[in-house]
């Protein structure tokens, strides 16, 4: 099928060829005819990493192949989405070990990007419960890749956003659960001290985050409202919540039907989001319980959301600094951005905890800020001088979500690099690329 296409960013749109196949033979088919293609899930990655003239949708490889009750182990095809494993598995007492801001995701395009959720401090990415999983490499070959297996394609795979070859299934442990609810607990913090020490405070929270003001100057620059949470067991429902405490997620009913016209955001828009978002809590904290789905996925409530960034589309700035030099790098990165004017809706703050280097994986021990800008003609400059700001504190940006990020910058921010490229040019003979790795000189 030939189909004008773009991830989640609207930007950029091209015309692809995608082809969907059901089954292992056919994936090595389209391998076998030697054209430039990506592997493709649900296209929640922002920028370009799954874009390319030919794509591989793994639409079809959505089956569950086996479960191990007594111990959470999931099998399943590598198209299966985090919405659908939800569907069936909370009702049986288990979660996500890890889960991103979406549940419209793909199990494969999980591993590619190694995603992290709001427990990073506490439980690593995605690729830390994955205990196995097949991957077909660019010459057809099929591969059984875990830590005790072919471990150099296994940890190159993860977070490898697909240059490895088609991930077809993945076999992963669920986390238990006694109930679907989360004891929440969300704390308006007055500045960017405040909330620095707050995380520093929940270090033993499972699950923590904050929304913070990009464009709050003086004495609330910084200020937040800081968001942390445990799974909540079942004597802690209210009445109403123990008539089903494993409920299942409902599907959104919202829907943005068109593109809002770009005038619609600007400087004064996102300041005045920001401002009725910080005082909407009258007190400085709430205590309650929510049920997943409003704690871990608000956004998915409305489909298309998206569509509010207008037609040219908008891209998601990601970065992570390291833990020691962070207040200071938060100052000069989120000052800059108050400099420029360029306010996002959404910026949020997490705090990730020790992690191996590997290759191309992005978290770091350190502060990570997700801000969403729209595409516009200053956009790019912003963000090259971003860049410099977060490699001058040793930091990296997020693959996942980019869309302009250039080769030398890679090669400085990522140890690993230049051997990820080295591998991937290896074992992948210019067949599988993306017009992200194409743009980075990946390949
Ligand atoms: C609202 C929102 C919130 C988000 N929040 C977070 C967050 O909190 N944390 C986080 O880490 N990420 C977050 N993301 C990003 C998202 O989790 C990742 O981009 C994820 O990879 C998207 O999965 P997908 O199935 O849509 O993959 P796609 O977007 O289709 O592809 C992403 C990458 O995976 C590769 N890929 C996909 N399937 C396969 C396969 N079968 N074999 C090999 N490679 C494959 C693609 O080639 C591409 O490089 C968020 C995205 C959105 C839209």
């Amino acid at each position: 099928m030939k189909a004008s296409i773009a991830n989640w960013g609207n930007y950029p749109w091209i015309d692809a060829e995608i082809v969907a196949p059901g089954n292992e033979d056919a994936i090595i088919d389209v391998l076998n005819k030697n054209q430039k293609l990506i592997p493709r899930g649900l296209g929640r990655c922002y920028g370009d990493s799954a874009l390319q003239t030919h794509i591989i949708s793994t639409s079809k490889l959505n089956h569950f192949l086996a479960f191990d009750e007594q111990h959470g182990i999931l099998h399943c095809q590598a198209g299966v989405s985090f919405d659908e494993i939800l569907k069936i598995f909370v009702p049986k007492g288990w979660f996500l070990p890890v889960t991103p801001g979406t549940k419209f995701v793909t199990c494969g395009g999980a591993l590619a990007s190694d995603v992290h959720g709001k427990n990073h401090h506490k439980e690593g990415t995605f690729s830390d419960h994955v205990l196995f999983f097949h991957l077909i490499l660019p010459n057809g070959q099929k591969m059984r890749c875990s830590r005790e297996e072919n471990q150099d394609l296994f940890h190159l795979t993860c977070g490898g956003m697909g240059l490895t070859g088609i991930i077809t299934d993945v076999c992963f442990k669920l986390k238990k659960i006694e109930t679907a609810f989360i004891r929440q607990e969300n704390i308006k913090a007055a500045n960017l001290d405040e909330v620095i020490r707050l995380f520093e405070e929940s270090a033993n929270w499972t699950y923590s985050m904050a929304w913070i003001d990009c464009l709050s100057k003086g004495k609330s620059f910084g200020r937040s409202i800081m968001m942390r949470g445990e799974n909540a067991m079942l004597n802690e429902l209210s009445q109403k919540q123990r008539k089903l405490p494993l409920k299942v997620h409902s599907d959104g009913k919202l829907n943005v039907p068109f593109y809002f016209p770009s005038f619609v955001l600007n400087s004064f828009s996102v300041k005045a989001f920001n401002f009725l978002y910080y005082h909407k809590q009258t007190t400085k904290e709430i205590k309650n319980i929510i049920h997943y789905d409003s704690f871990f996925y608000p956004l998915d409530a409305i489909h298309h959301w998206n569509r509010i960034y207008g037609k040219k589309g908008f891209t998601q700035y990601q970065f992570v600094i390291p833990r020691e030099k962070g207040r200071e790098g938060l100052i000069e990165l989120i000052g800059h951005i108050g400099k420029k004017n360029m306010g996002s809706f959404l910026t949020v703050l997490k705090l990730f905890g020790k992690q191996k280097e590997n290759y191309i994986r992005f978290p770091m021990e350190g502060w990570t800020l997700a801000m969403d800008f729209k595409i516009q003609p200053s956009l790019w400059k912003f963000l090259d001088e971003m860049d410099e700001i977060v490699l001058k504190y040793g930091g990296r940006v997020y693959l996942t979500k980019d869309v302009r990020m250039k080769p030398h910058f890679l090669l400085h921010t990522y140890p690993q690099a230049s051997s990820f490229i080295d591998r991937i040019r290896t074992i992948n003979p210019h067949i599988i690329s993306s017009l992200q790795s194409e743009r980075l000189e990946i390949i």
